[in-house]
C-alpha cells in the first residue's frame, strides 16, 4: 500500500448519484449498489457507511466479501453473485450461518447450499440466475422452471429471488436485451411471489421496463457511465480524485530522452516532474506519452512510458513547479482530460477498469 497516493472519495457525490438513480426508479424499487472488488476500487472501508445508511442491501461477487460486511455490523441483505461451490466448508457454512443470500445457478450448486445448510441447521436463501442470453453464469432459460421446482421442493433452502444479467443493455443496438428481457419475462411467473431483479447501471438508466422489484447498480452509483450510448440521460458526478506529489523536478535538454525505452524525446529544453505512480499501481502502461495529470489547474503530458512506480510529466509549461507540488493523476471532474471516463477512453478500456486497478495499492479517504 502506497500511503503517498491518495484517492479521495466524495461522499456527496455518491449521495448525489444514488438520489438521481432512485429518482429514475420510483419509490416501489429497491435499490442494491454492487459492491464487489472493494466497491469497483473505491474503497469499501470508506464507503460502506455512506451505501449502508442509502440504499437496500448490498451485491457482491466473492463470498468472502460478503463475510467482510457481515463482519462490519451489517445486518441486512447481501446477495453474493459467485458460488461458493468450490470454497471450503467453513466458508459454504458461514455464508447459510450469517444469512448471505447465495445465488443458485445450477443443480449441483444447489446441492452444496443444501448441504451446508443441512451442516448448519438452518435454512439457506439463495437467488436463481437465469441465463437469458448473456451466455455466462445462469442455469440454461430452458432449464429454469425445472430447477424452480427442486428448489421448492427443498426445505433446507428458501428461494427467495430470481434474477437475470444484460450483456449489451449499454449498447446502441437495443434487440439482444429486449430478446434476454422477453425470455427473461417468460420465465419470472413460475418462480412464485419473490424478488425479480435484472437490471446494472446501464438498463436502470435505459430499460425502465427492466427495474422489476430491485436493480444492481454499480458504475452510475460511482458516477461514471456504463458507456458513450448511456450519456446525458441521467447526471452523475464521479466520486474519485487520485493525488500524489512530485518527488523529482529536473531540466531535460532538447533531444534528451526519458523512460525506458526512451519513448520520448525533448523537442525543447524542457523540465521534468516525477510522479510516483505507475502501472504496478494501476496507472494503464498503455497511457504512456497519452494521458495528462493536472498540477495547479494546469495540464501536464505524460512524457516517456509509465513505469511500475513512477512516470515523468512534462512541467515546462507550468510557472513556480516544485518538488511536493499536488498532482491530480485522476480529476472527478468528467470533463477533465484526466477523468476516468477520457482516461478509459485513451486506454482503450472502460471505466470500470481504470477504477478497479487504481484503487487497491493506495489510500482512500472520504471528503465532503
Ligand atoms: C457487476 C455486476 C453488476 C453491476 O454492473 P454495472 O454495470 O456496474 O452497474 C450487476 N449485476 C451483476 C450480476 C454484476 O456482475
Amino acid at each position: 500500500m502506497k500511503n503517498y497516493l491518495t484517492a479521495s472519495i466524495s461522499a456527496s457525490a455518491v449521495r448525489h448519484n444514488i438520489a438521481a438513480l432512485r429518482s429514475l426508479i420510483g419509490e416501489g424499487v429497491k435499490l442494491c449498489p454492487v459492491v464487489k472488488d472493494d466497491c469497483f476500487g473505491h474503497g469499501m472501508d470508506v464507503l460502506y457507511p455512506v451505501l449502508a445508511e442509502l440504499t437496500d442491501g448490498f451485491a457482491v461477487a466473492a463470498p468472502l466479501e460478503a463475510l467482510e460486511l457481515r463482519q462490519k455490523g451489517y445486518h441486512g441483505f447481501i446477495l453474493c453473485f459467485l458460488s461458493a461451490y468450490f470454497d471450503d466448508f467453513k466458508i459454504q457454512d458461514e455464508l447459510v450461518w450469517q444469512e448471505i443470500t447465495q445465488t443458485v445457478m445450477s443443480q449441483s450448486a444447489m446441492t452444496s447450499i443444501q448441504e451446508a445448510a443441512r451442516r448448519v441447521g438452518k435454512v439457506a436463501k439463495v437467488h436463481l440466475k437465469v441465463d437469458t442470453g448473456m451466455g455466462r453464469l445462469g442455469v440454461p432459460a430452458n432449464q429454469a422452471a425445472t430447477l424452480i421446482e427442486t428448489i421448492q421442493k427443498i426445505p433446507e433452502v428458501e428461494l427467495t429471488g430470481i434474477y437475470t444479467h444484460f450483456a449489451t443493455a449499454d449498447e446502441k443496438d437495443r434487440a439482444a436485451t429486449f430478446r434476454q428481457l422477453e425470455l427473461f419475462n417468460s420465465i419470472v411467473p413460475a418462480a412464485g411471489n419473490i424478488t425479480v431483479h435484472a437490471a446494472n447501471s446501464a438498463a436502470t438508466i435505459d430499460w425502465p421496463e427492466t427495474h422489476f422489484d430491485m436493480v444492481r447498480v454499480g458504475i452510475a452509483m460511482y458516477g461514471c457511465h456504463p458507456s458513450d450510448q448511456i450519456r446525458n440521460r441521467v447526471d452523475l458526478k464521479p466520486c474519485m480524485s487520485v493525488k500524489a506529489k512530485l518527488i523529482a523536478v529536473k531540466h531535460m535538454r532538447q533531444g534528451s530522452k526519458t523512460g525506458y525505452g526512451l519513448a520520448h524525446e525533448f523537442e525543447r529544453d524542457s523540465r521534468v516532474g516525477v510522479v510516483p505512480i505507475g502501472y504496478g499501481d494501476g496507472y494503464f502502461r498503455s497511457l504512456s506519452n497519452k494521458a495528462v495529470v493536472r498540477i495547479n489547474g494546469m495540464e501536464a503530458a505524460v512524457c516517456g512510458r509509465v513505469s511500475m512506480d513512477q512516470m515523468t510529466v512534462d512541467v515546462t509549461d507550468i510557472p513556480d513547479i516544485q518538488v511536493g507540488a499536488e498532482v491530480e493523476v485522476i480529476s472527478s471532474d468528467p470533463a477533465a482530460p484526466n477523468g476516468v471516463e477520457n482516461l478509459a477512453r485513451l486506454a482503450d478500456t472502460i471505466p470500470y477498469e481504470i477504477t478497479c486497478h487504481l484503487g487497491h495499492n493506495m489510500r482512500h479517504v472520504l471528503v465532503d
